[in-house]
């Protein structure tokens, strides 16, 4: 009975097989199009592509929500998803220099070449902050061309959504009106919650934050904060002893009480420092997914903010 059954099934599981070789190489009827297939670097881009492409895209981030989005690891499975992909979003000014070129080499997938409508680069159109005057790549820096942790700058989400709706479009012009329409609604939903993100923060007008990372600076500038200190001496560089001695001196003379870090930063060294100029470590994920329950770029917002207002108000 036992083997009779496992025998069915397998049968069954080889004729699926083929079954799906067969529909793989028939032409599809236009109603049942497959969806525009989209890979995004990171989940807050993912997150962004989602909104505008709606039903009519498959979206694929390669980094994880807990990962450093400086230094994915790379894996044989992320070729495979590149070279299916019908569009590529990076997010650009070298944020994965460290490990997409070579995935990108392997994928051979002219749709997302450079330049081509499948290939969009969210840094483009923003304004990068932060670029450095000069540069020396041999001490570890990874903001060669300026910050690229921009998303958390929800108007530069809007102008990053616009361009992926343009793109969209380019690649799959029978839904041009539901990506354009998706877009609108977007935008103004991000146009409420800005507003309603500022009145949250507005009574901490110039409250100061330490970060592990330079990953607040777009958050800063838009909602009127001050990052005092970065635990790291340079982005991407380890923090040293010598540092730290430092950051605990800067925090004391300002009196910065909070510092943020990301799943992957090192927290033990920012409790270490956090005991000695008495601040409280809050984890605040800038990717969607990092947290239960805070799985799309507005939840993960909602979050980030309620956190910062809670602990300015020195709950
Ligand atoms: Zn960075």
């Amino acid at each position: 009975m036992h083997t009779k059954t496992f025998t069915a099934l397998r049968v069954a599981g080889v004729a699926a097989l083929a079954l799906s070789g067969i529909a793989a190489t028939r032409a599809t009827p236009a109603a049942l199009a497959p969806k525009l297939k989209v890979v995004a670097t990171t989940p807050d881009l993912a997150s962004i592509a989602r909104e505008i492409g709606g039903n009519a895209v498959d979206v694929t981030a390669l980094g994880k929500p807990t990962e450093d989005q400086h230094f994915v690891d790379a894996k044989p499975s992320h070729i495979v998803t590149l070279n299916r992909a019908d569009v590529l979003i990076e997010g650009g000014a070298e944020l994965e220099l460290g490990w997409l070129p070579p995935l990108l080499e392997s994928s051979r997938n002219a749709k997302i070449a450079s330049g081509a409508p499948g290939r969009i680069v969210a840094s483009q159109g923003i304004r990068l902050l932060e670029i450095p005057t000069t540069f020396d790549r041999s001490k570890g820096d990874v903001h060669a061309l300026g910050n690229p942790h921009f998303l958390i700058d929800p108007l530069n989400v809007k102008i990053i959504a616009g361009g992926i709706a343009e793109h969209f479009a380019q690649v799959d012009p029978k839904n041009a009106a539901l990506y354009r329409a998706n877009l609108a609604s977007f935008n103004s939903r991000v146009d409420g919650k800005l507003t309603e993100w500022q009145r949250q923060l507005a009574p901490f007008k110039g409250a100061k934050i330490v970060t592990y990372h330079r990953d607040f600076v777009y958050l800063a500038q838009r909602f009127g904060l001050q990052v005092v200190e970065t635990l790291e001496p340079k982005p991407g560089i380890a923090p040293s002893p010598a540092h730290l001695a430092r950051v605990i001196a800067a925090m004391k003379a300002a009196d910065a009480r909070v510092i943020l870090v990301q799943p992957y930063q090192n927290r033990r060294t920012a409790e270490t420092v956090a005991r000695q100029t008495g601040a409280v470590v809050l984890d605040i994920p800038q990717q969607p997914g990092a947290r239960k329950g805070n799985d799309t770029y507005f939840s993960m917002m909602d979050y980030m903010v309620s956190t910062l207002a809670g602990a300015f108000r020195g709950k």
